[in-house]
């Protein structure tokens, strides 16, 4: 715009000298106009970034930095030091020099991890089928855990996700709020089928319909970061963590992954374990590495088992699996007032979250050693709560081993057991 207020400026001058300025403004901005021709011949000439800014830059000079890189910011993040930008290839070198910009990373997209290739049986009719207790509830031995007057309740389970029914009879009563991070829609209803789906398998409740969930009292949150599709910004799930960390969630459940490592999502699942949230993820369906967050040290990173406690081929493996638990044709809630039988590490990891949310509620086992130190197997600091880490090694020590003995590649320390937890 300058450029052109400018040109009609020189225009106002006599022929001769505004000849001679046109030369000069040509040769020294002719280079600036054959890279921008070059950046609109470019097939994708500008995506979405996240831009990490210095702690403490001061909202002016974030706009100053966006607009030196003629970038367009999307939206600030809840931690407040991360905007997403739409910068073409030259503003993304550009903002990359600045003092204030810690980082530049692509918003990649994630992906729920249900397979696609697993048999998937969606019930075509709303109808209300009588209660069943599905096998991987009974394998996990929830169902042991509720007499003993213990399902969950209190503990805040985040599911970060496609979102959950809110019309579900099965679902609704323990649905106690959410958000939705996608950018089309304000409401943390589920318009997919995914989020519903893992949300049941965690707290579908124990009435005389349908499915029942391992913990059916807990409360269950829908944090909608994932699309109708399925898939979504690793923004709106960097989002869905914070959410999770300032609205008290105890555990959060990741059932979505992606083969790509980035700083800002390992940073925010760090946020979220240091502020005390337990952290459950699917170790992905590509039966190859590990996916992120799953990968994560601070994840712990589920592994999919059948009806015959083996992993299925696609169960993806590596040293970073924590548990097995079970992924396969596993019966649950769904998108609207509807059921499904699913497969996936997607099915795995609420197995997982509800075992959580049940043993976080056992007893202490703190005791001290006649000189005062403690000497407690799970608690491992006496102090009567339980951090992340501590519920990690009680899950992981309690599970019932598969495999090759010890920890192993495909279940990890193997298939969890949500009634062994409890004693
Ligand atoms: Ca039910
Ligand atoms: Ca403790």
């Amino acid at each position: 715009m300058e450029g052109l207020e400018l040109t009609s400026k020189i225009m106002e001058y006599k022929h001769v000298s505004a000849f001679f300025i046109a030369i000069f403004i040509f040769v020294a901005f002719g280079f600036v106009v054959a890279q921008e021709q070059d950046q609109n011949q470019d097939q994708n000439p500008s995506s979405r970034k996240i831009i990490v800014f210095k702690e403490g830059l001061s909202d002016a000079d974030e706009a100053r930095i966006i607009a030196g890189s003629r970038g367009t910011r999307l939206g600030r993040l809840r931690a407040g030091n991360l905007s997403v930008v739409q910068l073409d290839k030259a503003g993304e070198a550009r903002i990359a020099k600045y003092q204030g910009v810690v980082r530049v990373e692509d918003d990649i997209v994630v992906d729920a991890l249900e397979t696609v290739n697993g048999n998937v049986q969606k019930a075509k009719a709303p109808i209300v089928p009588a209660q069943v207790l599905p096998w991987g509830i009974d394998r996990i031995d929830a169902d042991r855990v509720w007499p003993t007057s213990e399902t969950g309740a209190g503990v805040n389970v985040g599911v970060i996700d496609t979102g959950i029914s809110i019309s579900h009879p099965d679902l609704a009563a323990n649905v106690k709020g959410g958000v939705s991070e996608v950018w089309y829609t304000s409401s943390y209803n589920d318009d997919n089928g995914h989020g519903s789906h893992v949300a049941g398998i965690i707290g579908a409740l124990a009435n005389t319909i349908g499915a029942v969930g391992g913990a059916p009292s807990v409360n269950v949150y829908a944090i909608k970061a994932l699309d109708r599709n399925g898939s979504g910004y690793l923004s709106d799930v960097i989002n869905g963590i914070d959410w999770a960390i300032t609205h008290g969630m105890t555990v959060i459940n990741l059932s979505l992954g992606t083969d790509v490592d980035v700083q800002s999502f390992h940073d925010a699942v760090i946020r979220a374990k240091s502020a005390g949230v337990i952290v459950v993820a699917a170790a992905g369906n590509s039966g190859g590495a590990v996916l992120y967050p799953a990968a994560y040290p601070e994840a712990i990173a589920v592994a999919a088992t059948d009806i015959s406690n083996t992993a299925p081929y696609w169960s993806s493996r590596g040293s970073e699996v924590d548990l097995a638990a079970p992924g396969v044709n596993v019966y649950s809630t769904y998108k609207g007032t509807k059921y499904a039988t699913m497969s996936g590490t997607s099915m795995a990891t609420p197995h997982v979250a509800a075992s959580v949310a049940l043993a976080l509620k056992s007893a202490s086992d703190s005791a001290t050693d006649v000189l005062g130190n403690c000497i407690a197997v799970y608690d491992t600091n006496c102090d009567g709560a339980w951090s992340p880490d501590e519920i990690q090694y009680k899950l992981e020590a309690t599970a019932t081993d598969l495999g090759v003995p010890g920890q192993d590649d495909v279940y990890g320390w193997g298939l969890v057991n949500a009634y062994a937890a409890m004693q």
